[in-house]
């Protein structure tokens, strides 16, 4: 694959990765911190017939990416903002503030400040419509960081709280466990764990 995305990107004039595996690896990534054959002999009985990468990467690691749809799964309105973008020539008008801002147009309560839950909401990017919220289920990430997103300042306020490290890492190593502040971060808290 890291040959034919090369490949790929030589023939082609605007490359878009498009999903959570693809912009960071997806959940696969986790295998990054572990030992993958390990995880191979755990899910298949005959693991002599797997051939596999023994780490996960988003696609901008390999070449140029000219733009990022993240979202697992992706939200079909911001695909099709996109499309339209490139067909006229602009920029595309996707969103690139947290989702909290989606969660307080909804009038949802806060998890955080109600329940002390970890939710990754300030730090993640808005497109969902803030589902997980209001079914009382903190976001975990899954449209990978906003900008600007403050990492170490979310744990800070998570980890004063009754929130363990333990949490906050399995918080941040979802469906984005490789998307770089992401990443970043859980091995910060990590490191300082051990
Ligand atoms: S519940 Fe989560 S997403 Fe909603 S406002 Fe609170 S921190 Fe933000
Ligand atoms: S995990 Fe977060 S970004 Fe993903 S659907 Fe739930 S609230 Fe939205």
């Amino acid at each position: 694959d890291a040959k034919r995305i090369r490949d790929i990107r030589r023939q082609t004039k605007t490359l878009v990765t498009i999903g959570a595996c693809a912009t960071a690896g997806g959940i696969q990534a986790l295998r990054n911190w572990s030992d993958h054959e390990e995880f191979i002999a755990s899910v298949y009985a005959h693991p002599e017939y797997i051939e596999t990468l023994s780490t996960s990467t988003p696609i901008a690691d390999h070449v140029a990416v000219d733009f990022e749809l993240r979202g697992c799964p992706i939200d079909r309105h911001q695909l099709l903002e996109v499309l339209a973008a490139l067909i006229a020539d602009r920029s595309p008008r996707t969103p690139r503030h947290s989702v909290c801002i989606e969660c307080k147009r909804r009038g949802t309560v806060c998890l955080v400040v109600t329940q002390g839950l970890p939710c990754l909401g300030p730090v993640t990017q808005a497109g969902c419509g803030a589902i997980c919220p209001v079914y009382d289920r903190p976001c975990y990430g899954c449209f990978g960081p906003a900008a600007q997103a403050n990492c170490p300042a979310l744990s800070t306020h998570h980890l004063a709280g009754k929130t363990t490290e333990t949490q906050m890492i399995h918080a941040l190593r979802n469906m984005n466990a490789a998307a770089n502040v992401f990443q970043i971060e859980s091995d910060r808290l990590e490191s300082e764990s051990t």
